[in-house]
């Protein structure tokens, strides 16, 4: 089986940008709707109105529960979810008895964007400005009251919870990026580990192995902490063996393709172990072997340069980030804005991006809020000098050299 070498066969193009709304994805769910396989209902209302769709596909007795997007801005495995049910629909090639083993075996139920109001807006809560992944105890927003009304009447034996990570994190204190991390969620405070909890901790020490082969280093595996608000907590102490499934950075890929490819080749990957039972071979140990997520990385790191500071000289790193902010008049609906995050020693720390600074100098750059020296919070805008050159000009954290550019 090569999910991984198959995938652009299945990919779907028309989500190509991760700002899609609720209005791009209607007419592709119409479009599933018939191609025969698939029922398709509305699950409810969002608070705005807009409906969300559940997608059921499958006669087994095995019930699959998958959800994405809770978090308006986490669209990564929307997309994915668009690229499998194309997979599932392909006939006549080498992955026919895999889909007739899936679709024969299990029932899965799935619902693409189940915060449409967010995605709208491109933010992480509802259009009520709450965050659903904390409400599924008080269920104040329609978008919480259905996740529950689905896994109540359901009764799902798996379920998973499908999400987007910040791109920083990495897997351990490596400087390899998490761009896949899991949680086996935790139903109590003791992080007790019952069967339920055990298949989902099993579930994900099969997928580490499957992922290692492409993104060797690169799975993480997110804060266990329990939450008594989040769904994922609480689905697994209801009775369902919740994956909790996290797409991350990838170096050089803002839009998360490769995540997107991943979570195709993973969710796959976890049908064909459920309807075979393979993945009960493997232990929990397995699972706590995958290295937790980590936040030690920055943007731009620009590595021992010397800041001039009245009389006095010394060296610093500094630690840049690249942050995202949705602004309407822009271009794809977004504009990047940087800023210094730290400065001193961050030897404990990686740049996704490095800049040797030795033997260079800060200078503030044109921008007016810049002070001479590098300071938290300013937008980073400066230059390295050498010998009074300028060596590198950095940009709202873009850097250029102006002997190669
Ligand atoms: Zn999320």
């Amino acid at each position: 089986m090569d999910l991984f070498d198959s995938y652009p066969r299945y990919r779907e193009e028309a989500l190509f940008y991760r700002r899609f709304k609720h209005a791009d994805i209607l007419p592709l769910i119409d479009l599933h709707a018939s191609k025969g396989i698939w029922q398709v209902s509305t699950a409810g209302l969002s608070f705005e109105g807009r409906e969300i769709k559940l997608l059921r596909a499958g006669r087994g007795t095995v019930k699959v529960l998958l959800w994405s997007q809770m978090h308006g801005n986490e669209p990564t495995a929307t997309m994915a979810l668009f690229d499998i049910f194309n997979f599932l629909e392909a006939t006549g090639d080498e992955f026919d008895s895999l889909r007739e083993s899936v679709l024969n075996d299990m029932t899965l139920y799935v619902v693409p964007m189940l915060n449409p109001d967010g995605a709208e807006r491109f933010q992480r809560a509802t259009a009520q400005m709450i965050d659903m992944n904390r409400d599924a105890l008080a269920l104040q927003t329609p978008e919480a009251r259905i996740l529950k009304g689905l896994v109540e009447t359901l009764k799902p034996d798996f379920g998973f919870n499908l999400h987007d990570q910040d791109p920083r994190y990495t897997a351990g204190r490596s400087p390899k990026l998490a761009t896949m991390s899991f949680l086996a969620t935790s139903y109590d405070y003791e992080l007790s580990v019952n069967a339920t909890r055990m298949r989902s901790m099993q579930l994900i020490a099969y997928l580490n192995q499957v992922l290692q082969e492409f993104i060797p280093g690169q799975v993480g595996r997110f804060s266990d902490e329990h939450e008594p608000r989040a769904f994922g907590d609480n689905i697994q102490k209801w009775g369902t063996t919740l994956v909790l499934v996290e797409s991350g950075g990838y170096k050089g890929d803002p839009e998360r393709r490769f995540a997107r490819k991943l979570n195709f080749v993973a969710l796959l990957s976890a049908f064909e172990a459920i309807s075979s039972g393979s993945y009960q071979t493997q232990t929990r140990n397995g699972y706590e072997s995958i290295p937790f997520n980590s936040r030690c990385a920055y943007d731009l790191v620009i590595r021992g340069c010397t800041v001039r500071q009245g009389e006095q000289e010394y060296r610093v790193d500094i630690g840049i980030n690249r942050e995202e902010v949705n602004s309407s008049d822009m271009d794809g609906g977004f504009s990047w804005h940087s800023t210094i995050e730290e400065t001193g020693d961050l030897s404990t720390c990686y740049g996704i991006e490095e800049v040797d600074g030795s033997g260079l100098t800060f200078q503030a750059g044109q921008d007016a809020t810049a002070t001479e020296v590098p300071t938290a919070g300013d937008v980073a805008t400066f230059l390295l000098t050498q010998d009074g050159k300028v060596r590198y000009s950095i940009e709202n954290g873009v850097v250029s050299d102006p002997d190669t550019d």
